[in-house]
Formats: C-alpha cells, structure tokens, sequence
C-alpha cells in the first residue's frame, strides 16, 4: 500500500493520505477490492478513482475528499462495530472491471 506524502504546509496541517490509505475500510463496506473504482464528484464532475482522492483519517470518522475541488465525497464512521458510510457526495461510483 502507498501512502501520499504528509504534508505540513501552512494551509493543511493535517496529515492526507491517498485513497489507499482505506482500502481495508472499502473491502469491509463494499466486499471487494475498490480502491481503483471509479467514482464521479458531485461537486465538480471531476472523474478518478478512488485510490487518487485525499483521505483525513483523523476527522470525526474517515473523511474523504475529491483532489480536485476537496469536496467531501464519502464519509466513513464506524461506531460499535457499525460502520455508516454516507456517499453523498459522489455523483456515481463505478466498481472497477473484474481482472482475470
Ligand atoms: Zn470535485
């Protein structure tokens, strides 16, 4: 697993991880492997897969935003072994064609 570099810049303080960073949270919610879907920002119509969006993991829950406009796309919070998830920011998500 590759991780984004931290960075310390005066704007963002907190440590970004990539998409990555929840590939164990996706396969927990989801059942397969996600972090190469693609999904689509509601904010911004900004195309990816989810491996290149910036995640906070120390927000209240798991934040992740689109690297393009950093529009909240998914939310993840797990609270006594629940896990709610809110994709409420993604116009689309696509799971990622099946490698053979
Ligand atoms: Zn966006």
């Amino acid at each position: 697993m590759r991780s984004a570099p931290i960075e310390a810049d005066s704007n963002r303080a907190i440590a970004t991880l990539d998409g990555n960073a929840i590939a164990g949270t996706l396969l927990d919610v989801f059942g397969i492997e996600m972090t190469d879907a693609k999904c689509k920002c509601a904010g911004c119509d900004a195309q990816f897969h989810i491996a290149e969006t910036e995640v906070y993991l120390r927000a209240p829950g798991t934040v992740v935003r689109c690297h393009r406009c950093r529009a909240t796309v998914m939310v993840f919070v797990t609270v006594r072994d629940v896990t709610c998830v809110d994709l409420g920011g993604l116009a689309a998500l696509e799971r990622a064609a099946e490698r053979r």
